[in-house]
């Protein structure tokens, strides 16, 4: 499989020596879906965090549904279909029903109760599987309730700029009748086109991270968004599939992952695992884990009208240098 690019060039004057300066645009070919995205020079689009989380973790606690005392009283219970305890539990973590369903299944899961404020580089493989955890089993308890909600995917918007509206840490399950637009669009692509991009990653190794065991994970050739890493595990295509040991594995890649983005000064982040349905012939479950803009006041969005509109990614952080940078924490 030949990665696709094309370098276009920019032409400008100069506004002060009246020079041509040129600019060269990095134009890249997901090989998985087809969506293009555009390498710039790095230009400071995403400054390290200069804000004060814990000051912020302190001012939101008071009131935090997803604290320990008001968790139980707060937080909507999964119907006695699903489970009859109304909450799956997993070591700290607790999953329950979203107050804001986005699917026919929708779901919310804490790291803890007491972890109100989690940096990313106090994420660790425990906390991370404990909740990946609870997550799997929401995702098994609704497909044995209801067959028709085969597509199940967990995800997560850590932190204000990524979309969540709530302080405390945590993750979101779908598990639906209707995939979403990417789900769709991967759980139809010919298996061999998976292997392929692997094996091409494999061999150019500029982006290849490494595996852990069963899962293989490299930086995004052509990203939607900033720092974005991918995640392939063979042999299981849906979350409702993954057992204790490929949940802890992929807890492991998850908390290098995170790690390294707190090392590059991100604190903020969203996280997708594409499930297709159990039993896709050949489908690896795959993920998806990318930087979002750090929250600070006045803060510039990473999503613009190239991301949102025109589905096209343009990020400032060339795939290689964040490949070498959380690398390094895979080969370690
Ligand atoms: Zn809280």
């Amino acid at each position: 499989m030949e990665l696709r690019r094309e370098l276009l060039t920019a032409e400008m004057i100069d506004p002060g020596t009246g020079e041509t300066v040129r600019t060269t645009i990095d134009v890249r070919t997901d090989p998985l879906t087809g969506h293009s995205s555009r390498i710039l020079p790095e230009r400071g689009l995403m400054p390290a965090i200069d804000f004060d989380l814990a000051a912020l973790a302190r001012q939101t606690e008071p009131g935090c549904p997803f604290c320990p005392d008001r968790i139980e009283r707060l937080t909507p219970r999964l119907t006695a279909a699903i489970t009859p305890e109304g909450r799956f539990i997993r070591g700290e973590a607790v999953l329950f029903a979203n107050l804001h369903a986005y699917s026919s299944h929708s779901s919310v899961s804490v790291y803890s109760p007491r972890l109100h404020y989690l940096p990313l580089d106090g994420m660790t493989s425990e906390i991370l599987a404990d909740n990946l955890a609870t997550q799997v089993a929401f995702a098994k308890a609704v497909m044995a309730a209801e067959p028709r909600s085969r597509w199940a995917s967990i995800n997560a918007n850590h932190m204000l700029p990524s979309g969540s509206s709530l302080f405390h840490p945590h993750m979101q399950g779908i598990v639906d009748s209707q995939p979403t637009t990417l789900q769709r669009m991967l759980a139809e692509l010919p298996p061999q086109r998976f292997s392929d991009y692997l094996d091409a990653e494999r061999r150019s190794s500029e982006r290849y991270l490494g595996d852990t065991g069963r899962v293989e994970w490299l930086a995004s050739f052509a990203p939607i968004a900033p720092a974005e890493l991918r995640a392939f595990a063979a042999g299981v295509c849906s979350p409702a599939e993954l057992d204790g040991d490929l949940i802890a594995e992929l807890a492991h890649g998850l908390a290098l992952a995170l790690g390294g983005y707190a090392q590059m000064g991100f604190q903020s982040f969203n996280l997708a695992v594409y499930g297709a349905p159990p039993g896709t012939e050949g489908y690896p479950l795959n993920l998806r884990l990318a930087c979002r803009s750090n929250p600070r006041p006045l803060y510039r969005s990473d999503s613009t009208f190239l991301e949102r509109l025109h589905w096209e990614g343009a990020v400032d952080l060339a795939p290689e240098a964040v490949a070498q940078q959380v690398g390094e924490r895979f080969r370690a």
